[in-house]
């Protein structure tokens, strides 16, 4: 069953309470300096929620620009859900951070394909997108015009 927000420890509901309300995926240490304020100082107390968070699902890690967001999809609502990052990818604008989580079970069969054809066990699946969202997009093309 997907774990609740009541489950977790005092500082993984801060952790997660922050990057749910960040815009922008947050690198380790914005995350540190945004909790010093509530008391939580210590960086391992922090690493350690995180990696509770991920371990559950809830938050993951683009690991391209190091950062960690709070899990915006749908995935963790299945009952039974594997909290795996099968099927997960993110779209990362370089310009504004703004991130997407992708979740598309074509990708899974995709890569199961790819790994049978190169006879190569899969564990970990990652895709990150990097490029520019619409609006980043719209401006750029504005100021080269
Ligand atoms: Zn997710
Ligand atoms: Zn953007």
């Amino acid at each position: 069953m997907p774990p609740r927000k009541s489950e977790l420890t005092p500082h993984c509901q801060k952790v997660l309470e922050l990057l749910t309300r960040s815009a922008k995926p947050m690198p380790a240490y914005d995350i540190l300096e945004s909790l010093r304020k509530f008391g939580i100082k210590a960086p391992p107390t922090v690493y350690r929620a995180l990696d509770t968070l991920m371990e559950k699902g809830l938050v993951h890690r683009i690991e391209s620009i190091n950062a960690f967001v709070a899990c915006h999809g749908e995935h963790h609502d299945d009952a039974g859900h594997q909290h795996s990052h099968a099927n997960t990818g993110f779209a990362v604008c370089r310009e504004c951070g703004t991130t997407v989580e992708i979740h598309d079970h074509r990708l899974c069969d995709v890569i199961a394909e790819l790994g049978k054809k190169l006879h190569f066990h899969v564990e970990r699946e990652m895709l990150e997108l990097m490029g520019l969202c619409e609006s980043c997009h719209a401006k750029q093309t504005v100021g080269h015009a």
